[in-house]
């Protein structure tokens, strides 16, 4: 035991960086109310973190930059409107520094697929800048920033199993055992936006009840039956990304043939979700779902996965 490590971020040397770990959501519950005047839509979403994860890597830097890599990285913009840098700036103006870093996104979670891969980066690149800087911002501080950043983002800082209310910001954790999933990726995006639009275009006219968490899905989380909990699934997003996207129903049809106990939309989709009984079926459905050539990929996760965390150097 020699010298000093030169790999030890605490020495924050030249090149020296941060690495946080997030994960992607899949909505077990997604209750959706009627526009608000202010255009955005009331919820009660039941968020659910899943074991697939991006990496935001935060190094000291002259200027705010970011990179990406991953199978999706083409499709991820590099500018100020990525969420991560959107993060550093807003973390930097609360503590009256400029933002010069530089951050590197390695993409695993699909782009524009409904499991809020933005969002996940927004709170990765919020929790690596605040330790890169050495900030040490209280937590209901960083919890409020990412609500500034967007709906989903305080949930990808949390992790776990989480009832979101508002427009889903406003998160109280909830019980979850452990559930397995695959989720099939879909050829294309589809933009958020778009979806709540088509919500609203397809309950023109129809009387939409407040949003409400479902006891009897809370019930079936916090119990860790599979059976329960595919009985309770609902996307209230569902009708109106099947209706963008048509060929989604095929993809829903061949992961039930496949034996997935139950199957939805993943938030306002494209992205599928099956909820299956353990590791051995969710190989099977996979390979099925790969080979019915109804999606692009597929992913083996579990649930609940802890939310951002720093890798430790
Ligand atoms: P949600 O589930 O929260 O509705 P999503 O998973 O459907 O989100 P994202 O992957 O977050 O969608 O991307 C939506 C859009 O946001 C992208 O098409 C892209 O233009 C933009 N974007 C901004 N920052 C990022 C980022 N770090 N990663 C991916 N997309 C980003």
């Amino acid at each position: 035991t020699t010298g000093a490590d030169v790999t030890d971020t605490r020495t924050a040397g030249p090149g020296a960086g941060v690495t946080v770990r997030v994960p992607a959501k899949v909505n077990v519950q997604l209750a959706v109310g009627a526009a608000r005047p202010d255009g955005f839509h009331d919820l009660a979403s039941v968020f659910l973190a899943v074991s697939l994860f991006d990496e935001v890597t935060a190094t000291p830097a002259d200027a705010l930059t970011v990179t990406c890599s991953g199978p999706d990285a083409d499709q991820v913009p590099l500018d100020r409107t990525n969420l991560a840098a959107r993060a550093a700036e807003v973390l930097a103006a609360r503590a009256g520094i400029s933002p010069d870093v530089h951050l590197h996104i390695a993409k695993n979670i699909p782009v524009a697929g409904g499991m809020a891969g933005g969002s996940a980066d927004g709170a990765a690149a919020l929790l690596a800048c605040d330790a890169l800087w050495g900030l040490d911002t209280p937590r209901e501080d960083l919890l409020a920033l990412c609500a500034e950043l967007g709906s989903d983002v305080p949930f990808s800082l949390v992790g776990g199993a989480a009832l979101g209310t508002g427009r889903g910001e406003l998160l109280t954790p909830v019980e979850a055992g452990t559930f397995h999933w695959v989720f099939a990726v879909a050829h294309g995006g589809l933009s958020t936006p778009s979806v709540f639009r088509e919500f609203d275009r397809l309950t023109e006219g129809v009387d939409v009840p407040v949003p409400q968490a479902s006891p009897v899905l809370l019930a079936a989380l916090a119990s860790g039956d599979p059976d329960a909990l595919a009985a309770a699934l609902a996307n209230d997003l569902q009708p109106a990304a099947l209706s963008l996207r048509p060929q989604l129903a095929a993809t829903l049809a061949a992961g039930a043939d496949a034996g997935a106990l139950a199957g939805l939309v993943s938030g306002s989709g494209p992205t599928t979700a099956f909820l299956v009984r353990d590791p051995e079926s969710a190989q099977k459905v996979a390979a099925a779902l790969e080979a019915s050539g109804t999606c692009r990929a597929t992913r083996i996760t579990a649930s609940p996965a802890p939310g951002a965390t720093v890798v430790p150097a």
